[in-house]
């Protein structure tokens, strides 16, 4: 995982642990819906896996998807024009700082308000515990930085700082449930103020250009037998590169091909069907999380089925 370039924003706090692996498992999985299995949890948890493993599609990745709709060379954010639009870039936009200190400042509030409510061991010096946790900091100038634990919960994964005080607090029976609770409000307020509002102003930029859902939806049928797009020439020339030059190995090599096998040889089933794949090209989807990680992907699986069947 510490390899994956996907993940390569956030490879010092995988390396350094500051992510909770099973908070975050539960989060992804997490259904507030009344049925074990729906359109919109497929594409809230769908949602939550492309944000978590930094494939949301922002416009590097539509550009890259629909490279005759979009204008060539690098696009710059939205909002503060810049950085270069991209998932990494989304929490770390001078744009989003304000609302990130105030969502901080909430969860933090009603983080005591809980535990207060749902524990004999809440004391005098809670209030302070909490605001003491890295996470809990708002005193950064401009920008969020990108080590701050709060990068990770804007996408989607769960700071170990915020389940330390979780474990001390909370008793066992009650830790993810009370959890799940605490952090679906918060990352409610993630989503609109982040994801959402950004999105929306994209949405906006592109309209400007007549870039419509419909141009999206028949993009490959209408451009598929058309000539490939003239070459960007702000990009660098890739030709130049020695892995660009393809031999007959490449030739001879399934799209799902992978040095070193795969964990499971039917895996490439799986994503072809996912109905997480709405963004783009399957093949695009091989270097996150759950591809690299066809043993995490079992997991959520597994643990969907438990929860369908109420298996415990
Ligand atoms: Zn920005």
């Amino acid at each position: 995982m510490v390899n994956n370039k996907a993940l390569s924003p956030i490879k010092q706090q995988i390396i350094d642990g500051d992510i909770d692996w099973t908070f975050t498992k539960e989060w992804l999985n997490f259904n507030d819906q009344d049925v074990p299995c729906s359109a919109k949890l497929s594409k809230q948890q769908g949602s939550r896996i492309k944000k978590c493993n930094f494939i949301y599609p922002t416009i590097d990745i539509q550009q890259r998807n629909y490279p005759r709709l979009y204008p060539i060379g690098s696009i710059s954010c939205i909002e503060c024009a810049n950085a270069h639009d991209d998932n990494t870039h989304v929490g770390l936009c001078k744009e989003h700082s304000i609302h990130i200190k105030n969502i901080l400042i909430r969860a933090a509030h009603d983080l005591h308000d809980l535990i207060m409510k749902n524990t004999k061991d809440g004391n005098s010096i809670l209030e302070e515990t909490i605001k003491n946790i890295s996470l809990f900091n708002t005193s950064f100038v401009d920008a969020l930085p990108q080590s701050h634990p709060g990068y990770l919960l804007i996408h989607h994964l769960v700071p170990s700082d915020l389940t330390k005080i979780f474990n001390t607090y909370i008793n066992k029976k009650l830790r993810f449930s009370l959890f799940s609770k605490f952090f679906l409000t918060l990352m409610s307020s993630i989503d609109a103020l982040i994801w959402t509002r950004r999105a929306s102003l994209v949405k906006q930029w592109e309209s400007t250009l007549s870039i419509t859902k419909n141009k999206k939806r028949f993009y490959r049928k209408r451009h598929k037998k058309r000539t490939p797009p003239p070459p960007d020439p702000g990009a660098p020339d890739h030709n130049l590169s020695p892995s660009r030059h393809y031999n007959s190995r490449h030739f001879a090599t399934t799209p799902y091909y992978r040095d070193g096998g795969f964990n499971d040889n039917f895996a490439h089933i799986r994503w072809m069907t996912s109905n997480y794949l709405h963004s783009g090209h399957w093949t695009t989807y091989r270097d996150n999380i759950g591809f690299n990680n066809i043993d995490l992907f079992l997991i959520l699986q597994n643990s969907f089925l438990k929860n369908v069947f109420d298996i415990r």
